[in-house]
């Protein structure tokens, strides 16, 4: 599994990269009903992401696709 290298997942989590940082995080207890609309890794990226335009940071590939 070199998808990901040097993201530690170790329950093998579905994984999301974050719309506003492009790092990646794993799925998390509290998301358990919404992982599908969630975009960002933490409040903080929602929150500037939802200040800035979207293409500040550009990440690599947003993942914007269900
Ligand atoms: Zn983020």
């Amino acid at each position: 599994m070199g998808l990901l290298s040097g993201f530690r997942n170790p329950h093998n989590l579905p994984v999301k990269t974050c719309a506003h940082c492009g790092r990646p995080f794993c799925w998390r207890r509290k998301w358990a009903r919404s992982w599908d609309d969630v975009k960002y890794c933490s409040k903080g990226c929602k929150h500037r992401a939802q200040k800035t335009p979207a293409n500040i940071c550009a990440a690599a590939s947003v993942e914007d696709e269900f």
